[in-house]
């Protein structure tokens, strides 16, 4: 029990205390990482902990921590993976099966064309539809399972998670919410009744910018099993010492989070007075075609902020002129990082599309040094 009696505690409070084991005198508050890969184990060979690719004492409390922040109060079981692809390929490839249909974003993460590159080979029937005008919808009859990435990375589109749910649910078909970019304290899908909550804990969730780490997060304990049996034979399994440092940096998740959303937003606005940048999403911006929907189902709007400049030459020289602003991928970490995406040839991007992360800077700097090099990067 790390928290007396969640339900009714803040998120800075479930924050620092989740996951954390009853006190024990003379011992640390979190235990340090177990590096095992057998356990003893005379007898019969049953567990809680047997083979290190089975399960891991580390693995234990950081999934709990997760769990309390995915789901506070409820009863969940989460599955602690390698990276977020690892998460994703395990809800993928334990639920469906040849014949089975899924329906994924056609604007999501851009490992998800891969995937679906391996589900048509083993004969799933792959669709793809926007985030954007809940148009899965339009694609859902019939499919096993529902893949909803919200807001959408890089684009930034929300849906409704409710309302596909309802409609998803009513046909019989399972729903995941890769929920990478808002964290639990920005969004718990599973309160808006998805199936699966699936995350890269690489991003916002451990925010350092040092680890690859994901989850999947679920009330159901037989999916549970299953994800978790999945992890045992692809062998996608976190080391000791990330399982350990994720849950170090869930302590500071909620100051990390607050900081970093109300920054986007104030630079979002600096943003919005430009008259270079063109196309700019934050689903927080009162204006933003996202918010509605946003502000029904997110509790923060996350750390992302994209917009266009005119073309790849300026959007180039925007970044080089960035001086507290790292020219580098991922995103949601405690330092601001930028990247023109289009360079990777994964999206559908204008050229001069910026994913700008926003960091744990003070945001007068921040934005000092992004006007700075707007300023700059002109033709
Ligand atoms: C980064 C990311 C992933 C993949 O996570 P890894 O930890 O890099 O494997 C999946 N989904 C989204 C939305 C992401 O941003």
């Amino acid at each position: 029990m790390s928290l007396p009696e969640d339900t009714g505690f803040g998120d800075g409070t479930r924050a620092v205390r989740a996951g954390l084991p009853d006190p024990v005198k003379y011992e640390p508050t979190l235990p340090g990482p177990v590096f095992a890969a057998h356990f003893h184990l005379p007898g019969e060979p049953t567990g809680p902990y047997t083979y290190g690719r089975d399960e891991n004492p580390t693995w234990t409390h950081l999934e709990r921590a997760i769990g309390e922040l995915e789901a506070p109060g409820e009863s969940v079981e989460t599955v602690a993976f390698a990276s977020g692809m690892a998460a994703i390929s395990a809800v993928a490839f334990s639920q469906l099966r040849a014949g089975d249909a899924v329906v994924l974003p056609d604007d999501g993460y851009q490992a998800l064309p891969l995937l679906r590159e391996r589900l048509e080979a083993y004969g799933v029937e792959v669709r793809t539809a926007p985030t954007g005008g809940n148009a899965q919808l339009r694609v859902l009859e019939g499919a096993r399972l529902l893949w909803i990435e919200t807001p959408s990375n890089p684009g930034l589109d929300v849906c409704d998670v409710r309302l596909l749910v309802e409609r998803a649910h009513a046909g019989g078909t399972l729903v995941a919410v890769d929920n990478t970019l808002a964290t639990p304290l920005g969004q718990r899908p599973l309160e808006l009744g998805a199936d699966f909550s699936v995350a890269s804990d690489t991003k916002g969730m451990t925010g350092h910018g040092d680890i690859l780490l994901g989850h999947v997060t679920t009330a159901d304990s037989a999916r549970a099993a299953e994800v978790r049996r999945w992890r045992k034979i692809a062998g996608a399994i976190p080391g000791p010492m990330e399982a350990w440092l994720a849950h170090r940096s869930l302590a500071t998740l909620h100051l990390r989070v607050e900081r970093q959303c109300a920054s986007a937003l104030v630079l979002a606005r600096a943003l919005e007075a430009r008259p270079e940048v063109s196309g700019l999403r934050h689903p927080g911006l009162p204006g933003d075609p996202s918010h509605a929907v946003a502000a029904r189902q997110m509790r923060r709007f996350g750390s992302v902020v994209s917009f266009v400049l005119p073309g790849r030459e300026q959007a180039e020289r925007f970044l080089e002129g960035l001086r507290l602003v790292d020219d580098a991928t991922s995103f949601g970490g405690v330092r601001s990082t930028a990247e023109r995406r289009g360079r990777w040839g994964g999206d559908a991007v204008p050229e001069g599309f910026i994913r700008f992360s926003v960091g744990a800077e003070d945001p007068e700097d921040l934005v000092a040094d992004v006007l700075r090099a707007l300023d700059a990067s002109a033709p």
